[in-house]
Formats: structure tokens, sequence, C-alpha cells
């Protein structure tokens, strides 16, 4: 069983961008430039922005966090969405998700420019992922995608089973799974809660990439001997032993699982850091798509 080593990988392509970037540098030109919107203090959230942010600073691009308060209106997010699509000194930025109730998340992730929407989530870039043409993939598919293509995991002719249809998560990974080209062409079956008899589905899979969000959901008896497993999922568990008083779980009950699988990403430091990674790697890509269009 081999891991994949979503911690050491990332680091691996900061290296490299971090690398293109003193390029740019050296040629006096002008370092890509994040900025991250977070509306609120849920925890969570707070830890994901916080860690973009520093990675940014680590590889020498310019990072920006705009922190709006919890009880911001949508209309004063949506002005600062405008404001950084005008922005020229911002080459590509997030909103993080989930914003609060109030705000109607659709209608901001329509109101970012597709050309710096590097999640991924404007329904052009998810158009043009989905049509095989050039595009903002989102970060955590696109991290698993590479995670598999430098491990050398064969996807050709695979049964892929993808858990979970968030339009985040599970259907783009189903999309790009089933893409006809070398790390992909393989066969997808995406199911979701409505699935009848999962295990069954599951159990036929040679690729199990799991993106619910329910700690320990895939068991031993629903994995077949040498499959590939990707969890996806980030559960925050109450436990007040710890210090900061709670631990970190993935979807798959690992030590069982870990057992029969040919390779298998760990939670933490699997398909987790390889969403940061690809976020800049995407960042890092607006850049020079406006260096070529001019600005
Ligand atoms: P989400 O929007 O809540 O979607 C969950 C999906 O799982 C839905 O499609 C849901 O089905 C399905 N589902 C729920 N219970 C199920 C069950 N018992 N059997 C089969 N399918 C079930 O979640 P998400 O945003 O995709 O995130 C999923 C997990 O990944 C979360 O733990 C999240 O924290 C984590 N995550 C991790 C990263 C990372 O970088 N590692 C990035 C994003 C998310 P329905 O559609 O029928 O409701």
């Amino acid at each position: 069983m081999t891991i994949l080593n979503g911690k050491e990988t990332s680091n691996k392509i900061k290296e490299e961008i971090a690398e293109e970037v003193a390029e740019i540098k050296a040629r006096g030109e002008k370092v890509p430039h994040l900025a991250a919107v977070l509306v609120g203090n849920d925890g969570a959230s707070l830890t994901y922005v916080g860690s973009k942010v520093r990675s940014c600073n680590r590889i020498g691009f310019e990072s920006t966090l705009k922190h709006l308060p919890e009880e911001t209106t949508e209309e004063e997010l949506l002005t600062l969405v405008n404001a950084l699509n005008q922005d020229p000194e911002i080459d590509g930025y997030i909103v993080q998700l989930p914003l609060p109730k109030h705000i109607d998340e659709q209608k901001v992730l329509m109101a970012v420019d597709p050309e710096k929407d590097v999640d991924g989530f404007h329904p052009t870039n998810f158009g043009k992922m989905a049509l095989d043409m050039e595009s903002f993939i989102p970060a955590t598919p696109f991290g698993i995608m590479e995670l598999l293509k430098r491990y050398k995991v064969k996807t050709e002719g695979k049964h892929a089973v993808v858990i979970g249809r968030s339009n985040i998560v599970g259907r783009p990974m189903s999309i790009l799974l089933s893409r006809k080209g070398a790390g992909a062409n393989a066969t997808v079956t995406l199911t979701h809660s409505r699935t009848k008899d999962i295990k069954a589905i599951t159990l036929q899979a040679d690729i199990i990439v799991s993106a619910l969000g329910v700690p320990g959901f895939l068991k031993e008896d629903m994995v077949k001997d040498g499959a590939v497993i990707i969890d996806v999922g980030i559960t925050r568990v109450p436990d007040t032993s710890r210090e900061r008083g709670y631990y970190i779980t993935g979807d798959v009950a690992y030590d069982e699982v870990s057992k029969k699988a040919s390779y298998i990403t760990p939670v933490p430091g699997g398909v987790g850091p390889m969403t940061i990674a690809m976020l800049l790697q995407n960042t890092l890509l607006a850049r020079k798509r406006k260096l070529t269009s001019g600005n």
C-alpha cells in the first residue's frame, strides 16, 4: 500500500511555483496577486483562508485578505466583488465558502469575473472544464488529479466511483476523471445520498473518491482489494482532550480500509494541502494569462 502524500507533493508544487515567481521577479515583472474574501468568523474558514494567505507569502505571491463582518449585506459583498473585478493589481481571488445564510452564494459566485475566478466556480469556467476547454479547474478535484498523475496511478479504463455530487468536489471530479485523454479516461459512477445500495457500487470500484463529509463512512467491507482510495472529507470532531478542542477526520475508516487499498490519501495531509497548491497554480495561470493579454 502506498500513501498518497499530499503534504509532500503540495510542497513540491509550491517549490516549483516559487521558482517561477523568482524568475518573474528577476525579469522585473509583477508577481501574481491572490485576494481572499472571508465573511464572518467560521472557525474552519478562518483556518483555510489563513493557510492560503500564508502559502502565498511563502512562495513570493502578493496576497490580500478582505475580512468582512458576519452581518455584511449581499449588496456590500457584491460591491467588493465588483471592486476586485476592476482592480488591475489583483490577478485572481476567491470568496471563501460557506457564506452567511442571508447571502445568496450563487449570486456572488456569478458576479466574479471568470478571468479572476481561480476557484473555478463560475459557470463559464465550469462549462469550459466540462467541454475540455482551457479553464480554471476547481482546486480540490484539480489537486486530486494532480496527485494521481504524480504518483502515476492508472485511471484509464478503470471504474471510478465518486461519492458526493457537490459543485465544488464530487461533480467536477466525475467530469475530470471521465475526460478524454491521458491521466483520465476512467469510467465514472457518481453517487449521492439518494443512491441505492452504495456498497454494491463501491465494491466494483478500482478508484473511490469519497467527498460526503461523514466520518468513517467508507468501511473495509465496501472496498475491494487493491482499490485506490481518495478521502476528501474533512470533519472537525469535538474532543475536549485536545488543546484546540477538536480533531480532524476524513470519510474513510483509514485503519481498516488502508489494509485493502493499493493507494490511499491520509486525512490530514492528503487532499487538503493539494487544494491549496492548485489554487496557487491557478493564480499563477491567471497572472500569465493577463500578461499574454497585455495587462
Ligand atoms: P456537500 O456540498 O455537503 O456535499 C456532500 C455530498 O455528499 C452531497 O452530494 C450529498 O448527497 C452526499 N452525501 C451525503 N450523505 C451521503 C450518504 N450517506 N451517502 C451518499 N452520499 C451522501 O459537501 P462538499 O462541499 O462536497 O464537501 C464534502 C466533504 O469534503 C466535506 O467533509 C468537506 O469538508 C470536504 N472538503 C474537503 C476539501 C479539501 O480540500 N480536502 C475541499 C472541499 C470540501 P446529496 O447531493 O443527495 O445531498
